[in-house]
């Protein structure tokens, strides 16, 4: 009887030591591998036309934010508009599982385009996102776009621009299967965006459509249609991780 009472105890110390090695052995948190997405709400509440340099080294300036456009016939400002926007966005990349920062969550804010980008390097992101919308004096004009930089800008990296332009077709492509979106003018190359020559990260500027196009605008003002839209470059921006 002893012999079986010895046993059991020995048999529990050795639970207990294995249980507790178990406890000890597990490796330390893994930090998370979530793919971090930032998105930038295009302008804010008023302009700051103090200047900065459009990119590392550039000698050409431009105002270091503007207020951006605005609605002619409901007078709403494109900042509101781009911080909705960049909220649907945001939403449904953080239920896709993408670890989302925002360069502004509200109007009243004085960051530039520079500092916007910035805040997409210091996050070590794998994609930078700039959401605004068209403006034109021309009222017939009308169309989605993606502003992205050429393969001759001087200030980011050959493989940046590269990236920037595969996730350019990943979401003009997710846009052109989305039967809603009626226009769409399409990838525009641009090296004059300060917000993208000073990133280090991949991104575009995404041009939801033209806010002085009275269609397009009452569209933009619905959020059934916004949801849409953004659920589009959601897609786009799913098929160029899985490609990474
Ligand atoms: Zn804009």
């Amino acid at each position: 009887m002893k012999k079986i009472i010895l046993m059991l105890f020995s048999f529990i110390a050795l639970i207990t030591i294995f249980s507790t090695a178990s406890v000890t052995a597990k490796p330390p948190l893994k930090k998370s591998s979530k793919k971090i997405i930032v998105i930038d709400p295009g302008h804010q509440q008023y302009a700051n036309t103090d200047i900065e340099p459009i990119g590392p080294g550039a000698i050409k300036t431009k105002y270091k934010v503007t207020d951006g456009t605005h609605s002619p016939y409901t007078n709403k400002k494109e900042s509101i508009l781009t911080l909705e926007a960049s909220k649907m966005l945001g939403n449904t990349l953080k239920k896709r599982g993408y670890k989302v920062i925002y360069t502004r969550t509200k109007q009243n804010v004085n960051i530039s385009n520079r500092e916007r980008a910035n805040i997409a390097n210091k996050s070590n992101a794998d994609l930078f996102l700039r959401i605004h919308a068209d403006g034109s004096i021309n009222k017939k004009e009308k169309g989605f776009s993606i502003l992205t930089t050429s393969s001759k800008n001087p200030y980011i990296s050959k493989s940046v621009n590269k990236a920037s332009l595969v996730i350019s077709n990943e979401i003009i492509q997710k846009i052109e299967k989305n039967k809603k979106v009626k226009d769409i003018k399409g990838i525009i190359y641009r090296d004059d965006l300060s917000g993208a020559n000073w990133s280090k990260v991949p991104g575009v500027l995404l041009e939801l459509g033209y806010m002085t196009n009275k269609e397009e605008d009452k569209k933009l003002a619905d959020p059934l249609y916004l949801k849409s839209l953004t659920k589009s470059i959601a897609d786009g921006v799913d098929q160029y991780m899985k490609k990474k």
